[in-house]
C-alpha cells in the first residue's frame, strides 16, 4: 500500500519540505506538536524501525546527521530537542514509513506519555 509519505516524496501530495538529498526527505510535520515538528524520512520504503535491514545502517545514520544539521539550522541545537520514532501499536505509529520526528522550540518531559 503506498503511504502519504511516499507521496510526499513523489510529489503526489504536497508538503512544506526543508531538506532533500538523495536518501532522505525532511518536511514540517502537519500537526505540529511543538514550535519546531519536522518528519525526516528516507526515501527507500521501510515501514518502521521493525522493518530496518543490516543493509539499511548507513541510511539510517545519514537521517541522524540530517536531524543534527536541521537543529542547527532552525536554532534549537543550542536549547536542546528530542527525536522520536514510533513503532507499532503501543507507540500510535500511524503511517508505516519510517519517520523521525524532529521536535524542538519548548521543554518536553520524561517520560513521555
Ligand atoms: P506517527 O504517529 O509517529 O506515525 O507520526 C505520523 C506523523 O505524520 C504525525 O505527526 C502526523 O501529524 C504526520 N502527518 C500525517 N500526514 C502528514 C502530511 N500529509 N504531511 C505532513 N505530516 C503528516
Amino acid at each position: 500500500m503506498t503511504t502519504i509519505f511516499k507521496k510526499i516524496i513523489d510529489r503526489e501530495i504536497p508538503a512544506q519540505i526543508v531538506h532533500e538529498d538523495d536518501q532522505c526527505l525532511a518536511f514540517h510535520d502537519i500537526a505540529p506538536k511543538s514550535p519546531v515538528h519536522i518528519l525526516v524520512i528516507p526515501k527507500k520504503e521501510i515501514s518502521g524501525v521493525g522493518a530496518i535491514e543490516e543493509e539499511d545502517e548507513a541510511l539510517v545514520g545519514h537521517c541522524l546527521y540530517v536531524i543534527r544539521r536541521l537543529a542547527e539550522e532552525q536554532g534549537i541545537a543550542e536549547d536542546g530537542y528530542r527525536v522520536v520514532i514510533n513503532q507499532g501499536k503501543n507507540a500510535e505509529q500511524s503511517v508505516a514509513h519510517l519517520h523521525f520526528h524532529l521536535m524542538g522550540g519548548r521543554a518536553f518531559t520524561w517520560p513521555p506519555g
